[in-house]
């Protein structure tokens, strides 16, 4: 009982100086751009994102990429900690403005082996945002209804409209991925499939929208571990499937999957990242840090009032 109330205590106290750390890193942050922040955290050295970025019509093999590179966590446990959660506070002030501008929309494909971290991306790197402002898709295996369509129908459902940011928790790829690796479709509808992804990736371009795709890089091993932390945790064993352990055993097969689709549909306008994912610190900072980056880039503005309002007095 004493226990209990201590522990809710200080868990009140713990939820009280984070939102005074929030509130101190916006009130400091304000018109400091989020590219100087990186850099200062970096000691003088600016990120460099394009070693993760998957060249346009490049060859692929994975191995160039090591899931256990930590580079976009240089600093302490608690020092990281606290970039990542103003890499946050900045990610929920641009969306802000993404939605008040209303042009363009942010499409986000998080991809990866069983355990990557997908949903773990997800809850980190948006936990700051308006949860108003952002909007997560989950694909499964397909309802008869999707699959009664072609297979981007329920992709393009959920694109974002002007103004949203979406985040894709797998994605169209998986008609390229699992539904290769289990023979569902022949090596040249696999192909034909990368062409017509293109072409759908690039009508959401041409419309506006931001697309920045990123596979969540784990090893084998690192596999292993979370899938036992799984069966081993109580608390994460509603997670465990025994089919996981089939999949695992078709590994790689999925590399070869995954090599394929990323070497044919990185593309400069809906480039793929590979996310070395082993620490998660390290894929959260570097997902957070590839989107404020573009998000950044657009150069997004408050749009102004069409009206005159000189003179305009609320009575
Ligand atoms: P989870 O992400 O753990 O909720 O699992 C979703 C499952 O749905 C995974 O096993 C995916 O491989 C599967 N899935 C998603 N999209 C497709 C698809 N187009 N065809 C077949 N299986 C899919
Ligand atoms: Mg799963």
């Amino acid at each position: 009982m004493a226990d209990s109330a201590a522990s809710k205590r200080l868990e009140k106290v713990a939820s009280l100086m984070r939102f005074k750390l929030l509130k101190l890193i916006r009130d400091s942050k304000r018109g400091t751009d989020v590219k100087m922040l990186w850099v200062d955290r970096q000691r003088g050295s600016s990120m460099n994102f394009s070693r993760y970025r998957v060249k346009p019509g490049s060859k692929v093999d994975l191995k160039d990429w090591d899931p256990d590179d930590k580079s976009a966590s240089p600093g302490g446990k608690e020092e990281d900690a606290k970039r990542l959660l103003e890499l946050a506070a900045h990610i929920d002030e641009l969306q802000e403005l993404l939605y008040a501008e209303a042009r363009r929309g942010v499409l986000v494909v998080l991809q990866g082996m069983d355990t990557s971290g997908k949903d773990g991306t997800i809850r980190h790197v948006f936990r700051e945002v308006d949860p108003l402002g952002v909007r997560a898709v989950r694909f499964k295996a397909p309802t008869e209804d999707e699959l009664a369509h072609d297979f981007l129908w329920r992709a393009h459902l959920q694109a974002p409209a002007k103004g949203e940011l979406v985040i894709f928790n797998r994605s169209h790829y998986e008609d390229v991925l699992v539904v290769r690796v289990h023979k569902l479709i022949t090596e040249s509808e696999c192909k034909r499939r990368y062409e017509l992804i293109n072409a759908f990736e690039r009508l959401l371009a041409d419309n506006g929208t931001v697309i920045l795709k990123f596979y969540l890089h784990i090893s084998k091993d690192e596999q292993r571990k979370r899938l036992q932390e799984r069966i081993d945790n109580p608390k994460k064993q509603w997670k465990f499937s025994l089919n996981d352990l089939a999949e695992r055993k078709l590994w790689s097969e999925y590399i070869k999957a995954y090599t394929d689709a990323l070497a044919a549909t990185s593309t400069d306008r809906a480039p793929w990242y590979v996310v070395p994912s082993n620490s998660k610190m390290n894929r959260n900072l570097l997902v957070s840090a590839v989107l404020l980056d573009s998000l950044e880039g657009l150069k997004m503005h408050y749009p102004r009032l069409q009206q005159k309002l000189d003179g305009v007095v609320v009575e």
